[in-house]
Order: structure tokens, then C-alpha cells, then sequence
């Protein structure tokens, strides 16, 4: 996906003042965070997390701007996702993988730390990465349950930090920029993942 540099930087510099609050706000009022020493862990979600050497520690959105959602699909069993990502061997993690049966989030890196998902530095520090259960071109993982769960995830993810819920900055791993991966595939119904989204 082709963006121009100017309008991003410009609107990064715009909300960099504007997300903040929008964090701060979410941590004290809602049901957003567990707390500041946590650093961005959702309460709802299951903490299974990711060895130390397959994120980078950082403190977002301070450090940097968190713009966008990043989409993916596992390949890969639920469990053995989460066993990939505890391996200090593979140097790969997402903040969160949904579990294709019954929509069960773990979470596995902190939203305030960079998880290595995207294969792309700029994206990785700007997102939020989310690891469906499944595999591209078997749809059947892709159900009722997974959408619903992971779009209540991702709504929450844009208020946190003031993200529009749109398409432009809710993207496929494939979208990102360099991206060897096809994920989430073109079986991933992102009209219907959309809708959920902005209805959450
Ligand atoms: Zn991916």
C-alpha cells in the first residue's frame, strides 16, 4: 500500500498531541488497562507472553505514534503460535493472537512494546499486531466467534490511542510495505471485519 510521506508526517505531528490524553483517559476510566505497571495489558485478554528477545521494549505511544492495526493469519495452531513466539530461537511475536473456536484472546507483548510482526521496523514501531488462528485459504477458521472477538479488540486498540476505524489504518500484513507474506489472505472478509469494528 502506496502512502505519501507528507499528509502521514504532517498528521503524525497532529496526533502525537492528541493521543496521549486519549491513553491516559482510557487507563483511568475505562476498562482499557490493567495499569500503569503493566504498561498496556488488557484486563480481558489472556497474558502469555512472548520471550524477552522476540519484542523490543519501549514505552508507546511516547516513543512512537501508534497508527495502525496490522491483520495477520497464523499458519499455524493457537498453541503452537504462542509456543513460537515463547521460543527465543524464532525472534517473532504479535501483541495479541484470537483463537479460531471460541474467539479466546491471548496477549503476548505489551502495547506499550514493539512486537516484531510486520517485517518492517517503521510499521512494527506503529502498530498493534493481531494473529488470527487459522490458515489463508481455509475460511472455516475464520469464524463467527474470531471476528467478533478480534473486532471488540481492534475497536479498542483505535480508541486507546485515537486510531480511525477504518480501512486506511486497520491493514493486512500483506499491505504493509516490503511484506513477503500474504496474510490475511483474500478469503478474510474485510467488509464484514470492518462493520464489526466500527459497530463495537
Ligand atoms: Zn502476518
Amino acid at each position: 500500500m502506496e502512502r505519501p510521506r507528507n499528509p502521514l508526517a504532517r498528521r503524525r505531528l497532529l496526533k502525537t498531541a492528541a493521543a496521549l490524553p486519549a491513553v491516559l483517559l482510557a487507563g483511568s476510566a475505562g476498562p482499557a488497562f490493567a495499569g500503569r505497571a503493566e504498561t498496556r495489558r488488557r484486563p480481558d485478554a489472556d497474558w502469555v507472553p512472548a520471550a524477552p528477545g522476540n519484542y523490543t521494549v519501549a514505552n508507546r505511544p511516547r516513543e512512537y505514534p501508534v497508527d495502525f492495526v496490522v491483520i495477520h493469519v497464523t499458519q499455524e495452531t493457537y498453541a503452537d503460535t504462542l509456543g513460537i513466539f515463547q521460543n527465543p530461537a524464532k525472534k517473532v511475536s504479535a501483541h495479541y493472537v484470537v483463537r479460531s473456536a471460541d474467539g479466546h484472546v491471548a496477549q503476548c507483548v505489551r502495547e506499550a512494546d514493539v512486537a516484531w510482526h510486520a517485517g518492517n521496523w517503521d510499521y512494527n514501531t506503529r502498530s498493534i499486531g493481531i494473529e488470527h488462528e487459522g490458515w489463508v485459504d481455509q475460511p472455516e477458521y475464520f469464524t463467527d466467534e474470531l471476528y467478533s472477538a478480534s473486532a471488540a479488540l481492534t475497536a479498542a486498540v483505535c480508541d486507546s490511542y485515537a486510531v480511525p476505524r477504518t480501512r486506511a489504518h486497520i491493514i493486512g500484513h500483506h499491505e504493509v510495505p516490503g511484506a513477503t507474506h500474504t496474510d490475511p489472505g483474500p478469503l478474510w472478509d474485510w467488509d464484514r471485519y470492518i462493520e464489526l469494528v466500527q459497530a463495537a
